[in-house]
């Protein structure tokens, strides 16, 4: 939970900050971007100089540009100087990616506002609730502690990060709706939102889907089953991430699988790994390979071939066995 005191330290060092850089994560997504441009719309209201900033070369999806501010963040591998660095929706300084080094050498300077369950807190002050659906949840909160007006713009952002966290409203807290409730009221097209986020496709896209899904396979992995897509590099190669990225929600209940997994080859031998799953912590699974997330949403990134990629997360699954039940009943 966030209490006040700590809302208060992250307000502090708001204001004795002039210029103030706001960092989301490597290939973001909705509660990412969300909350850089939220976070700068607000800082900007109070007179801040403020950018957003993702520290990877490569663009993003076009739907995530219908966010307002979204083209305004700036993309590539330098951060301007400023006072303050507030690093959204990142579970570990890694997520923050070519300003990992300017973020691990100016700890005094960085403010954390994240949810994840494995964020070990990197900042000097960090707004962490692990319990929050998003992190524009708890943006929103901290916003009304520094009686920040909220926008039309604002509350888009915030809500394209609530709703997609939370899979569409269909895990969270009661206390989500409310906050659903109060942003539709600054005039919302929810519908316009939901559509541009989750729904828009072509038949490039439905092809690139049914070619990945038709090879979707079960794999035994000790005591659980595994259902596994595999989005190689040469299937996705300049073809649409949106769609790349939507795969995980396919294989997050299949019938007689525990767990469901993505391998995207964005690059060759690199492969960017999803897990999701209904029962088990997948958290657990994702930190034991290097990455992170939330127990029933987690990733890490892996490297080799299709069959090594495959075989380490089999392998890990089977070393962790029954210990990936152990916090699985944790909602969030
Ligand atoms: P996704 O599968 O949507 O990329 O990620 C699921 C969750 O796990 C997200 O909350 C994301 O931030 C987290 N995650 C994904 N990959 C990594 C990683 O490599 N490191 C860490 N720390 N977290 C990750
Ligand atoms: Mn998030």
């Amino acid at each position: 939970m966030t209490d006040n005191s700590q809302f208060h330290a992250a307000s502090a060092l708001v204001q004795a900050a002039h210029t103030v850089s706001v960092v989301g994560h490597l290939r973001p997504d909705a509660d990412a971007i969300g909350s850089v441009a939220a976070t700068v719309a607000a800082l900007q209201q109070l007179g801040k100089d403020a950018v957003g900033a993702i520290g990877q070369l490569d663009s993003m999806p076009e739907n995530l540009y219908t966010i307002p501010g979204a083209s305004n963040i700036k993309f590539g591998d330098s951060l301007p100087e400023s006072d303050l660095i507030i690093v959204v929706d990142c579970g570990s300084i890694e997520r923050t990616g070519a300003f990992e080094s300017i973020i691990v050498n100016n700890p005094d300077k960085v403010l954390v506002v994240d949810h994840h369950a494995t964020n070990p807190g990197f900042g000097a002050v960090n707004l962490i609730d692990v319990e929050a659906e998003s992190t524009t949840t708890i943006l929103y909160d901290w916003f009304d502690a520094m009686s920040v007006q909220i926008t039309p713009d604002i509350a888009h952002g915030l809500y394209a990060g609530l709703l997609t966290d939370t899979g569409c409203f269909r895990w969270g807290r009661p206390v989500m709706h409310d906050m659903a409730k109060e942003l539709m009221e600054f005039g919302l097209d929810i519908r316009a939102i939901s559509s541009a986020l989750l729904d828009q496709t072509s038949v490039d896209d439905l092809r690139l889907v049914g070619q990945i899904v038709s090879r979707i396979e079960l794999r035994e992995a000790g005591p659980y089953t595994l259902a596994v897509l595999v989005a190689d590099f040469d299937t996705i190669n300049g073809r649409s991430r949106a769609v790349v990225e939507g795969l995980i929600e396919m294989v997050r209940a299949v019938e007689g699988a525990d767990f469901g997994a993505v391998f995207k080859e964005y690059e060759r031998g690199v492969y960017t790994v999803s897990l999701r799953s209904s029962n088990l912590s997948v958290a657990s699974l994702a930190v034991h390979l290097g990455g992170g997330g939330h127990i029933p949403a987690a990733g890490y990134t892996a490297r080799g071939t299709e069959i090594e990629a495959l075989d380490t997360l089999i392998e890990a699954t089977v070393t962790l066995g029954e210990s990936l039940r152990s916090s699985a009943h944790v909602d969030v």
